[in-house]
């Protein structure tokens, strides 16, 4: 942030600052994308890049610029700050937002101008700013609201404008190639590198189970501060959960519901069945703090703090949620809500499923009908489609499959 206001413009100015966001990006050694929150004269409000990566380690998946930048906002307003509502604000943004940051902005309903395009996780990974994938309401909000300007040169990385107008306050609309370019191949060179850095999970078969740790662990400590019933429920492994998980999904949903939520609850089961936790949203303090994200959170920050603390011991005992289960107690719809956590779960799991865990995300209760919400997830952009494969199954129909 800059010590005395400072007015962007036009677009290029906007795409610099969200530039230099990505040089910062890099250096960490996180994915290099980053934007900036200004109000609708310009007014540069925030600036903030990519957190996934902190110190070689995972400190949260879900720490995408635009996601941050969603849950800054609504930190301000809920302290007393002074900010124009979402739907006068706009979102710059070097990288074409993905499922979770695109769900985040429409729920939330701020407007967004995007530089580089991402053909892998983008909303609008086809280019031609149609976003296919959405249900019509969202997808016709997107349409009014995702902006993707011109971007001026003679090389490839020059395009026309698409998508919505940009907003009015910006003078001269259009991207510098060199801009563009730097948004979009400083991301693509961190894309393989920051996924290999962060690899320290083991592989399941060298798991251990934490029930088996003694009861002042600081492992044991650690979980039972986030979710003080924690291992107290051990279902089938890999398998679905019996009805006995069921009380502690009720008991979070009434806690998300006194939080502004819809009645949700997501359990964290691990490798061996054990219950980590099953926590509720907060979308009291901000609309995009549901129960998945929070639970997926707290799993990540739980394993980062646990790393800085006792070193690798910690993947032995809380190994990658790719080999445990998620369990929501209602399932995901079309919403532009859902999408959030579609989204987020896509980059919880970072890449594809492990072939034996077909059953990794379940849910209790049905919120679409199960082969519309499948169709809908096939539809989702190629990585969560076709490299994560991310498909919810009902827990009925997890448990007569195994
Ligand atoms: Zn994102």
């Amino acid at each position: 942030m800059t010590q005395n206001p400072q007015i962007v413009t036009d677009v290029e100015m906007a795409a610099a600052l969200a530039a230099d966001q990505v040089l910062q990006a890099f250096d960490q050694g996180t994915f290099s994308v980053g934007g900036v929150l200004l109000d609708n004269t310009g007014k540069l409000i925030h600036a903030l890049h990519n957190n996934v990566v902190k110190a070689k380690t995972t400190f949260d998946p879900t720490a995408h610029g635009e996601r941050q930048m969603i849950d800054w906002y609504f930190e301000q307003i809920s302290q007393g700050g002074q900010l124009p509502s979402p739907a006068e604000m706009t979102v710059v943004t070097s990288l074409d937002p993905c499922c979770m940051c695109a769900g985040s902005i429409l729920h939330a309903g701020f407007n967004v101008t995007v530089a580089a395009f991402d053909t892998q996780s983008g909303i609008n990974y086809d280019t031609k700013a149609d976003f296919p994938t959405l249900a019509p309401t969202v997808r016709a909000k997107a349409k009014s609201t995702f902006s993707y300007p011109a971007v001026n040169g003679t090389t490839s990385f020059a395009r026309s404008a698409s998508g919505a107008p940009v907003p009015k306050f910006f003078a001269q609309p259009v991207i510098d190639e060199q801009t563009q370019a730097l948004c979009l191949t400083a991301f693509l060179a961190t894309l393989g590198s920051v996924r290999d850095s962060v690899s320290q999970d083991l592989p399941p078969d060298e798991l251990i189970d934490p029930t088996t740790l003694a009861a002042d662990d600081p492992i044991i400590k650690a979980l039972q501060d986030i979710y003080p019933q924690t291992l107290q429920y051990r279902g089938p492994a890999r398998s679905a959960p019996d009805q006995e998980l069921l009380p502690y999904l009720t008991r979070a949903a009434a806690i998300d519901r006194q939080q502004g939520g819809p009645g949700q609850a997501v359990a964290l089961l691990d490798y061996f069945g054990n219950l980590l936790f099953c926590l509720p949203g907060n979308i009291a303090a901000s609309p995009i703090k549901t129960a998945f994200m929070l639970t997926t959170r707290s799993y990540a920050f739980l394993r980062y703090s646990l790393k800085q603390q006792i070193g690798q011991r910690v993947y032995q005992y809380l190994g990658h949620p790719k080999y445990g289960t998620f369990v929501f107690l209602l399932g995901p719809d079309d919403s532009a809500a859902s999408l959030i956590d579609l989204g987020a779960y896509g980059s919880t799991m970072e890449g594809p499923l492990p072939q034996d865990n077909p059953n990794q995300f379940q849910y209790w209760n049905a919120s679409m009908d199960p082969v519309a919400l499948s169709a809908y997830c096939a539809g989702l952009p190629p990585l969560y489609s076709q490299v994560i494969k991310v498909n919810p199954v009902q827990v009925a129909v997890a448990a007569k499959r195994a």
